[in-house]
């Protein structure tokens, strides 16, 4: 392993960094599913940003895109303003993913981040219904302010943040018994209970793979019946896609799958396309009841990630190429981890398209594996509540050669910690 100048980051950078602070590189430059440190080792990188790096990191038809942009003195500040940017993106967005897939959405610039998305739907919800509370589901992750953090459900993310500010109610994810729940007559049954306690919620808030909570994948039935019971109760459905969106399951929305249309959408990560912040609330027309003003902030609308959004969905969504290969290179990640399930005792897998999950049934070997990778030179994360899980999130745009690389790498880290 290169040595590198890591002390600053230890003598002044705040304990909460977390994802990859037990790497011990300091990266200088990347392109597509490769990252290099500034002693010139190189790492195939199956972290990508949590899933911001859809694209690659540097993406070629992104980075000439901010090149002219910028070139041209475009716009990099905008705010609420009209720009050419803004207008580009916006019809692209229409002519590439609203109109092909029939959704009647309009679109919202809530902040830069993903947590700013869920902050408005929530809020949103709140106020198109009048109700106050929201139903979550276990092992949910949604973010780190307060309302976000309310439905979040890892306990050590949510500790010493004090009492929610959002009055919120997990309900088991689907599987979450280790067995299927196939409807939700109980939770009507609750719902129609005076005596039960719970306050009629506002929304229910859901993704359809859980990524930080250990790539659990709720069944397209399981989603559906969801749709309903919110549908027949008048509750509003919020599909957090702040993670799996941008393709990252297959479809560009991961809800697709089901075939449901949520109330309210949340996009974040991939969308700005080359790992720039932006972040996207999509809600139906008739929810469009904010007041001017009533959710702002300085940072909505980020101008260049508007062009880089663009050159994004006019290159990979005009068609259905990139959906197709992510389905079959996931499939191929699936086919090499059941292997592994098969081979070791307490491994399986689980995952939808590009977003695969290893698992181990001693946690502290999925931590294991992912240093043995590292030093072997690839970047992978753990999730999960006791980082059991190995989570695979390459870029999508990753050719065969670079996967089956990362993959055998993988593997090897795997058989050393059995060995
Ligand atoms: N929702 C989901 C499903 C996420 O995975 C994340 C980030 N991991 C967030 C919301 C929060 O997004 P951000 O970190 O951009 O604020």
């Amino acid at each position: 392993m290169t040595t590198v100048e890591t002390s600053i980051f230890e003598s002044l950078e705040s304990e909460v960094r977390s994802y990859s602070r037990n790497w011990p590189s300091v990266f200088e430059s990347a392109s597509g599913a490769w990252i290099r440190d500034e002693g010139g080792r190189e790492y195939l990188d199956f972290f990508a940003g949590a899933g911001a790096l859809n694209y690659g990191h540097n993406n070629p038809v992104m980075k000439q895109a901010l090149i002219d942009y910028i070139a041209g003195d475009g716009i990099t500040h905008g705010l609420d303003m009209s720009t050419v940017a803004k207008r580009e993106f916006l019809k692209s967005f229409q002519r590439n993913i609203l109109e092909p897939r029939g959704l009647d959405y309009k679109v919202q610039f809530p902040g830069p981040t993903g947590t700013n998305s869920v902050e408005a739907a929530l809020k949103l919800a709140r106020k198109a219904t009048g109700r106050e509370s929201i139903i979550n589901f276990t092992n949910a992750f949604h973010g780190m302010t307060l309302g976000a953090l309310s439905v979040t459900g890892n306990s050590m993310k949510r500790a010493g943040a004090g009492v929610p500010l959002v009055h919120a109610t997990p309900m088991p994810f689907d599987n979450y018994f280790g067995g299927v729940t196939e409807d939700f007559q109980w939770f009507e049954r609750v719902l129609d209970d005076s005596g039960s306690g719970l306050n009629r919620p506002a929304a229910v808030i859901v993704e359809t793979v859980q990524g930080e909570g250990g790539v659990n994948v709720a069944r397209p039935e399981w989603l559906r019946a969801l749709a309903d019971l919110c549908q027949r109760r008048d509750i509003l459905l919020i599909v957090d896609d702040v993670q799996m969106g941008c393709g990252r399951t297959g479809p560009f929305f991961s809800f697709e799958v089901a075939g449901i249309t949520p109330d309210i959408v949340t996009l974040s990560k991939s969308i700005g396309g080359y790992g720039l912040p932006m972040a996207l609330t999509l809600f139906k027309p008739e929810l469009d009841l904010w007041a001017p003003g009533e959710h702002n902030g300085t940072f909505r609308g980020n101008n260049p990630a508007f062009v880089t959004a663009t050159a994004a969905l006019d290159h990979y969504w005009a068609d259905d190429a990139l959906h197709k290969s992510t389905l079959a290179k996931g499939e191929r990640i699936s086919q090499i981890f059941s292997n592994l399930a098969q081979t070791f005792d307490g491994v399986s897998t689980r995952g939808r398209g590009m977003v695969q999950g290893l698992v181990f049934a001693d946690p502290g070997m999925a931590v294991k594996v992912c240093g043995i990778a590292f030093d072997e030179g690839l970047l992978a994360e753990t999730s999960g509540p006791s980082d059991e899980v190995v989570k695979l999130l390459p870029p999508l745009t990753i050719t065969e050669a670079e996967l089956d690389h990362g993959l055998s790498i993988l593997a090897e880290a795997t058989a050393k910690v059995f060995a």
